[in-house]
């Protein structure tokens, strides 16, 4: 049976997720297996930092919310996968996961993998080497030039949450000439080519930070993946020099991967009250291993971090409380933009301060990461007032509906508006939708929305109100199946049936990708004779980041002497560069990076060094990391395909076939109407078994399983054109 196990392994992890309860049941019961210390924290000094206070939901219970969660895949305790992953770091320096990736042939891994041996042993070591040399300079004056294998596991024990051992002597005279100028090095783990999952690492010397820890969501061609996250096997294996994990604001593109990563390093994490306080509330649906490190700041703060300093800088974007970050460094100012626009009459809260950045560029700033998500639209972002403005016009002329309003649950300035208009028009707001619930309720709590007294009811109780005395406000502006819009859509809401006395203002864009989402549930809330109206047709969203004179604005400020255009697809990258050489900077200080691709920066200049592991780690259900191009391969066989199984029973003493072959059919034909063709399969099986029990010499089971699936597969070729998976499962008694 053992050529098996991959085929079944890949069905077995189909039916995972609907094994989830079961699953988080048995968890709770075993927790935390392998690392079980917690990380050694550095002594540092904080400037201004508090700790965060709960967060209660102040809403009413949504009896929605279950349903809603569905569309999320977010519990992913798995004290199995831990294990797995642990293992392969403590024995073989990652070989499993080399392996395993390595056949998966995902692109980007793939081109990483052959330098992750080479360059990330020797990396490792070289910084190991150096802390450990100093320690064993002071108590071994005839030192050895060679440290071996279990030098390297003696220290790495004794220093934190077992960084693998590392099996690979390392000369010293290898170490070259770092020690004499030490690199800066900024890694971009996520964001650049694609859009979410941004992550980017700054290391010097003994000290690592990171900014941001988003997701990203599956390529169409993910059969069943529900998330995906970076790769952080760099921060792993370098998980003693890790000071922070910074954060900009709170959408999933930059906070997201943050409840799996925690999993695995647990650096303390910095960003603003509201961005912490939504990481917080998606904490609680996790089981942590360990309590994370919260610490909250406030835009102006300045937080030192190992050899860094990291100021936090307000920006406008379509979140509260978003930041940009001045990092001082060893080697000079970096300034990364996060995700901003420019909105010089915000809802709620301050311009960006561009005084701030102005004063910054005028000291010298060596690098600009700046945001490239509209670098291709010409003009300005139009301000976030603009969309009241449309708002309120369509409350004027529908006085009498009930009017829907769904829009991204983190714009919580658009949910303020729509909430103070609905006031004003002296209607009452009920909020559906987990998400919806869960963001308005942190942002209420911490001070960034406030409720006019008397507005909000339960959606329970909308019943009792006229349509034209209500606002509702929901998920589902993606066309997101499972949110309530989707579900009020097919009347499949509890509370909410829509029909002609009904208006739906969809206040956001499709990300790209959801266009035909959203079509969908626009098709069906028409069928059922609501008016929509949405981006198109009404001014009912502006966007969150800068245009092309933002950009430039942005730019112009900072001054920059190297500039890296960062989150977004290549040509926004490149977009963003044209605009960078618009305003006068040399092509050669300009860096379009890659994930994984090292940028060093150190007194001669800046130029990419090695590529460090990087890459896409897919989540379904409960199972992180372990789903690689096998099992996608085998899923995108099973769709395309279909399955065929041959079950037979072979006695091996008397070499006859005692039962079978019985063959089981799904996603291939219908069995019914394909009699003879099952028939003549089912025979050429027979023929195959009965050949290879009856061969010369010691049964070989691999190769006659192997011999069914290749004769059953070149007969249904033959016949039909096509090619299942045919699966044969053969007992020997
Ligand atoms: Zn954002
Ligand atoms: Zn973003």
């Amino acid at each position: 049976m053992k050529g098996l196990s991959h085929e079944l392994r890949g069905v077995a992890l189909i039916t995972l997720k609907g094994k989830q309860m079961e699953k988080k049941e048995e968890n709770k019961r075993q927790p935390n297996l392998g690392r079980t210390r917690r990380p050694r924290r550095p002594q540092r000094y904080n400037n201004n930092v508090s700790t965060l206070g709960s967060v209660n939901n102040v809403i009413g219970a949504d009896t929605d919310a279950l349903a809603d969660e569905t569309a999320n895949a977010e519990e992913i305790q798995n004290a199995e996968g831990n294990a797995n992953r642990n293992n392969s770091q403590n024995t073989e320096v990652n070989a499993n996961r080399n392996n395993s990736q390595s056949t998966d042939g995902n692109a980007n891994r793939k081109n990483q993998n052959s330098n992750r041996n080479n360059n990330q042993n020797t990396d490792r070591n070289n910084n190991q080497n150096t802390d450990r040399n100093r320690r064993n300079a002071s108590r071994n004056k005839n030192q050895n030039t060679n440290l071996n294998i279990n030098q390297a596991s003696v220290q790495n024990t004794g220093s934190g949450m077992g960084t693998g051992p590392v099996a690979v002597r390392v000369n010293q005279n290898e170490r070259g000439g770092r020690g004499n100028s030490p690199k800066l090095r900024i890694i971009p783990l996520g964001g650049l080519n694609e859009i979410g999952k941004n992550m980017t690492v700054i290391e010097y010397e003994n000290d690592i930070i990171v900014i941001d820890c988003g997701l990203g969501f599956p390529d169409e061609d993910m059969l069943g993946i529900d998330l995906v996250i970076p790769d952080i096997t760099y921060l792993e294996n370098n998980r003693d020099k890790v000071r922070a994990i910074l954060l900009t604001h709170g959408h999933e593109d930059h906070i997201g991967a943050l409840p799996y990563v925690l999993r695995s390093i647990n650096p303390p994490v910095y960003g603003t009250k509201l961005t912490l306080g939504i990481i917080k509330n998606k904490l609680e649906e996790f089981t942590m291993p360990w309590e994370p490190n919260f610490n909250v700041v406030n835009a102006g703060d300045v937080v030192k971090l190992g050899c860094f300093s990291v100021e936090f800088i307000r920006v406008n974007h379509s979140i509260a409380d978003a930041c940009a970050l001045a990092i001082t460094t060893p080697r000079g100012l970096i300034i990364h933009s996060g995700d901003f626009k420019l909105d010089t009459t915000p809802y709620e809260g301050e311009m960006m301060d561009i005084t701030r950045l102005g004063e910054l560029g005028k000291r010298g700033v060596l690098m600009l990461m700046c945001e490239s998500t509209n670098a291709e639209r010409p003009g300005y972002t139009p301000s976030e007032r603009k969309v009241g403005k449309s708002l309120e016009y369509i409350f004027t002329v529908n006085n009498d509906k009930r009017i829907v309003i769904a829009t991204f649950s983190s714009n919580v300035h658009r949910v303020q508006q729509i909430i103070d208009i609905s006031a004003r028009y002296g209607r009452k707001v009920a909020i559906t939708g987990r998400s919806m619930l869960n963001i308005v309720s942190a942002a209420v709590e911490l001070g960034y929305m406030n409720m006019p007294a008397g507005v909000l009811i339960d959606i329970n109780d909308i019943r009792r109100y006229n349509p034209e005395q209500l606002t509702l406000i929901t998920t589902g502006s993606q066309g997101e199946p499972m949110s309530a819009l989707y579900r009020m859509a097919y009347s499949d809401h509890n509370q909410v049936t829509l029909g002609a006395k009904d208006l739906v203002v969809l206040s956001s864009s499709a990300i790209p990708g959801n266009e035909k989402l959203v079509g969908r549930v626009i098709n069906e809330l028409c069928k059922n004779g609501v008016k929509v109206l949405h981006d198109s047709s009404m001014e009912v969203h502006v966007s969150g980041h800068a245009c092309q004179e933002e950009l430039k604005l942005f730019q112009a400020l900072v001054k920059p002497k190297y500039f890296m255009p960062v989150h977004g697809e290549y040509r926004h990258l490149y977009a963003n560069r044209e605009l960078a050489l618009s305003l006068g900077m040399d092509s050669a200080d300009i860096f379009i990076g890659e994930i994984g691709k090292v940028l060093e920066i150190d007194k001669k200049g800046a130029k990419f060094a090695e590529t460090v592991p990087a890459g896409k780690v897919l989540v379904d259900g409960d199972s992180v990391g372990d789903i690689g191009n096998i099992v996608l391969r085998d899923r995108k066989h099973l769709a395309e395909d279909g399955l065929l199984v041959v079950v037979a029973s072979v006695d091996m003493e008397d070499k006859v076939l005692l039962s079978g072959p019985d063959i089981v059919s799904r996603g291939f034909v219908y069995v019914r109407e394909s009699d003879e063709l099952m028939t003549e399969a089912r025979e050429i099986a027979v023929n195959t078994l009965i050949a290879g029990i009856n061969g010369k010499g010691k049964l070989d089971r691999v190769a006659l399983k192997g011999k069914v699936r290749d004769e059953v597969s070149k007969f249904l070729y033959q016949k039909t054109k096509r090619k299942p998976m045919v699966l044969p499962i053969i007992m020997y008694v």
